[in-house]
Formats: structure tokens, sequence, C-alpha cells
């Protein structure tokens, strides 16, 4: 049996996320082993017209972007989206605040503005363009998930990925609740996956793997009062990697 053909495509991003993949060391050997790698832009020259799995990394924020991101998909039988970036617009989505984008662009590239490849569009996440398969969540994802996912699906296997929120991970490792040092935590509606990484190094959850499917709003609602904080702080919080999506606080 031929091994899938897998083709790794980069947008607006980082590139974080591919260095995870990188970062797997010995078991990047593995996976490498079980697929053929037939275009990858960090890592080797070669372009494909042909491939079965198509890796996509990065936001769309520019109308040609999601040209290409349409005829990756034509050529793919699986699409994977990796990263915040691509799961659901990540930081990249901070700009679609902004009514006005090329005062943005101004802003970020100075006399630079005008160069033709910097043309810019309100960001998209992958799946507002093309339908996407998979999602590997997390800025940057999680490589041992990005693995777990890749191998379920090279053994015909449908992989788990968490749709409840980062807080029951948190309790799981016993971690002392951030609210109680005053922080707004967005674990209770962010999806878990990541272990609570943030909460058990002592940070608050910053909500990079996106909302969970079903946010119970009138819970968080209810945390913001008993620790007499307003929605509006919550809202604040949420701009990161929530920017203009969902859940909505009013
Ligand atoms: S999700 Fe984060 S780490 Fe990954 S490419 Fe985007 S900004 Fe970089
Ligand atoms: S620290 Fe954050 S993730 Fe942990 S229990 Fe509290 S709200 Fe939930
Ligand atoms: S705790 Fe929150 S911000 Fe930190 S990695 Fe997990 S989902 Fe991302």
């Amino acid at each position: 049996m031929s091994k899938p053909k897998v083709a790794i495509f980069d947008f607006a991003c980082c590139e974080g996320c591919q260095l995870q993949i990188v970062n797997l060391e010995e078991e990047i050997l593995n996976l490498i082993g079980a697929v053929d790698v037939v275009q990858w832009r960090e890592a080797m020259s070669e372009k494909a017209q042909e491939y079965d799995i198509a890796i996509i990394e990065g936001s769309i924020t520019r109308p040609e972007d999601e040209e290409k991101l349409r005829k990756i998909r034509e050529q793919s039988k699986i699409l994977i989206a990796i990263g915040a970036c691509a799961t659901i617009g990540g930081i990249n989505k901070l700009k679609n605040n902004f009514e006005d984008l090329e005062e943005v662009k101004e802003c970020v590239y100075g006399l630079s503005a005008e160069s033709p490849h910097l043309d810019t569009a309100p960001t998209k996440a992958a799946d507002e363009v093309v339908t996407v398969d998979y999602k590997v969540h997390g800025c940057p994802m999680e490589n041992g998930e990005f693995a777990y996912i890749v191998k379920s699906l090279l053994m015909g296997k449908e992989p788990f990925v968490p749709t409840y929120p980062v807080c029951v991970e948190c309790k799981q490792k016993e971690n002392v609740c951030r609210w109680e040092y005053g922080e707004i935590c967005l674990g209770p509606i962010t999806r878990a996956g990541c272990g609570a990484t943030c909460p058990s190094a002592s940070f608050r959850c910053f909500g990079c793997r996106g909302y969970v499917d079903d946010p119970n709003v009138e819970a968080a609602k209810e945390v913001m009062e008993k620790y007499d904080l307003s929605v509006d702080e919550l809202k604040s919080k949420m701009v990161l990697f929530g920017s203009k999506q969902g859940p909505t606080y009013e």
C-alpha cells in the first residue's frame, strides 16, 4: 500500500506551529516514515500538485490567500488546520477590531505599506473559507496532540478532541484557581487539551485553544459577579484570541 502524500502550507503566522512539528524530534521520524511528505516550504524545495493530506498553518488575511486555500482544499482528501491562527484566526484577528484596515497597515508597515504583497483584508480562520476536517488547537499547537491526531488518521481512527473546558484539566492538576489571585482566567470557556498549561505555570488561561462548543455564558457571568468583576473586564481579556468570535457576553 502506498504511503499517504502529505503537504504542509503556511499562511499569515509566525511559523511557530511548524516549529512544533520539527520539535517532535525522534517522533517525527516515525511520522515521516509512515507518510510521504511531498511539500513543506520550511524543509524542502519541491512542490507537489497532488497530495492526500494538507496541513494548514496560519490565518487567511488577503484575498489571494482565500484562492490558494480553496485550491489546496480541492486537491486534498483531508485538510488539517494547525494552531490558533488557522483554527480560530488567532492573534491576526486583532486587526478585525479596526474599521480602517489601511490605517492598520500603515501603522504596522509604515512607508512600505503600499507594497503589493502587503495587501490586506479582514482575517479569517481556515474554516471560514473552506471545510476543515481536523483542528489541532493552541498557540502554539501541542505537538503531542498533532502527532496523536495524524497517527489516528493513519490508523483509520477518529481522534478525540476535548469539548470540555480547561478548568477540568486544571482541577485534575489541583491548581489553585487564578481567580483567587484576582486574575480573569478564560479557562471556563476555553477548549481543554493543553493540560491546563498556563494555570499550572501560575498564569491565567488566555484562551488560545478557542472557545468550547457550548460555553456556559451564564455561569461565566456568575463567576464574574462572585469575584466582583464586570462583564466588560471579562470581554477585555477575550480580545487576544477571541476577536470577533463567539461567545458574546452582553
Ligand atoms: S498559532 Fe501561534 S505559534 Fe502557531 S503560527 Fe499562529 S502565532 Fe505562531
Ligand atoms: S485557574 Fe482558570 S482554568 Fe484553572 S480552575 Fe481557575 S478558571 Fe479554571
Ligand atoms: S491554558 Fe489556555 S492559554 Fe494556556 S495553553 Fe491552555 S488554552 Fe492556551
